[in-house]
């Protein structure tokens, strides 16, 4: 496959010839660091990059770099580049339906079960990105929809890629726009080919089909595409939802044609079938004919409910390739999380960890905490006494509540990192938790935990 791919690309268009040097030298240092052992610097240690250039160093142009890598190369040597540079998945430990392991990527690995930050608008708001490495996201997640609207794809593909862009040099996965046309767009009109909308940011005009969702995706440089599909909200009728899963079908063998090989990017399909077993299993099936590098569970945190959320992942999960990332999207405050995680998902995201950051809501250990709440006003212990984070080392409940109450930056700055590094801490508690075969009691102590409320005011 690497070597095809350097014969079709014998000749590089001037684009991609342009930032050759510093791409060779970047994956060189990378694949070195690997190699000895050592861990490559985190971000935010060490202020900007090694080329002068923030902390952007790697290329979006993988498949071109993997292969002449691979190719300056024989035999074993040759062989683990390659694999480096290819997408791959592998699971180190299971508890129960419960998985942990690895999905490998060129821009990085991705332990798992993972939480993706929702970067909607090529920002995670309120955070630079080495803050959001730091505490400890090895994804990122951008919305198609909202980059196509602005700044554009084009754009910022002439701009060198989303990663370079926003300065994130780690993977990201991109949803397909279906989910977010249908939630925010006016004047949508669905047809076989794919939908119309008007824009809610200047009421123009936009197209989406499968192709053109992996060209926005493939111009953007996503590491993990998603399958264009659509998502009807629940509760719908089972006819609704037959058909729409159907669609989506058709959409997602369209979108797998569209996407084409590309080596050291993956491409998820989408389950669908709401809450209807049969059609899950439809869906399923379908979407394992076609075959895809992992697979999501949509259709899901739309309005069920958590109850009928679980009882749906009680058997959806089961349905897909047990050997590739599953992945539940838009999920969810930190008890989802655990339950999906138990039930067999390997990935989420949700905006809740961010937005709530912007409105004074904190999330911990002990539950959520509104800091907004007079009760704090005097209070100068931390948020969470056990927490790593900025907010919780350097400030009390008293600062965090006059910055609330002020609508200062800085809190929604602070109480953002704090909730983005809570989540992260929970997704490592269960990573280890799920290796050393106690996710059971993980998951009581977390209730317990929680159960107790938030520490007694002074
Ligand atoms: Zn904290």
């Amino acid at each position: 496959m690497q070597h095809r791919q350097v014969r079709r690309h014998g000749v590089l268009p001037r684009t991609e010839r342009r930032g050759d040097l510093t791409r060779g030298h970047a994956i060189g240092a990378g694949l070195d660091q690997k190699a000895e052992g050592v861990e490559p610097r985190r971000l935010g240690e060490g202020g900007e990059g090694r080329d002068g250039a923030g902390l952007f160093h790697e290329s979006r142009n993988i498949d071109e770099m993997a292969a002449r890598q691979a190719c300056r190369l024989r035999g074993g040597a040759a062989r683990a580049i390659a694999q480096s540079m290819n997408f791959s998945f592998a699971l180190n430990a299971t508890d129960g339906a419960a998985r942990t392991g690895v999905i490998s990527t060129p821009r990085g690995e991705i332990r798992t079960p993972a939480f993706m930050p929702v970067g909607t608008a090529a920002t995670v708001k309120a955070m630079r990105p080495e803050s959001v490495r730091a505490t400890g996201a090895d994804i990122l997640l951008g919305n198609t929809y909202h980059l196509m609207l602005r700044p554009s794809a084009e754009r910022i593909d002439r701009l060198g890629g989303l990663h370079k862009f926003m300065n994130w040099d780690r993977p990201i996965l991109t949803d397909s726009g279906g989910f977010q046309v249908m939630s925010l767009a006016s004047l949508r009109k669905l047809t076989e080919k794919g939908v119309t909308f008007k824009s809610h940011i200047d009421g123009s005009k936009h197209e989406i089909t499968p192709e053109r969702s992996m060209e926005i995706q493939k111009l953007l440089g996503s590491d993990i595409v998603m399958t264009f599909d659509e998502c009807p909200a629940l509760p719908a009728d089972r006819t609704r939802i037959a058909e729409s899963m159907r669609l989506s079908m058709r959409w997602a063998q369209r979108s797998r044609d569209a996407f084409g090989d590309r080596p050291g990017h993956a491409l998820f399909g989408i389950q669908q079938g709401g809450l209807e077993r049969d059609l899950r299993e439809e869906s399923a099936e379908a979407l394992r004919v076609v075959g895809f590098d992992g697979y999501a569970v949509g259709g899901l945190a739309v309005g069920e409910g958590q109850e009928a959320m679980f009882g749906c992942l009680d058997y959806a999960p089961a349905q897909l390739p047990e050997d590739k990332p599953r992945y539940l999207m838009g999920v969810g405050k930190p008890d989802d999380i655990v339950g999906a995680v138990k039930r067999g998902i390997d990935m989420m995201d949700c905006v809740l960890p961010s937005r709530s950051g912007r409105t004074g809501q904190a999330w911990t250990r002990r539950g959520q905490v509104n800091l907004r709440n007079a009760r704090h006003a005097d209070d100068p212990r931390p948020l969470d006494e056990t927490c790593t984070c900025p907010a919780c080392a350097n400030y009390s409940r008293a600062y965090l509540h006059h910055v609330v109450r002020s609508q200062e930056m800085i809190a929604g700055m602070l109480l953002t990192w704090h909730n983005l590094h809570y989540y992260q801490e929970l997704m490592g508690g269960m990573r280890d938790a799920i290796a050393a075969q106690d996710f059971a009691d993980f998951e009581t102590r977390f209730h317990a935990m929680r159960a107790e409320g938030d520490i007694d005011r002074l």
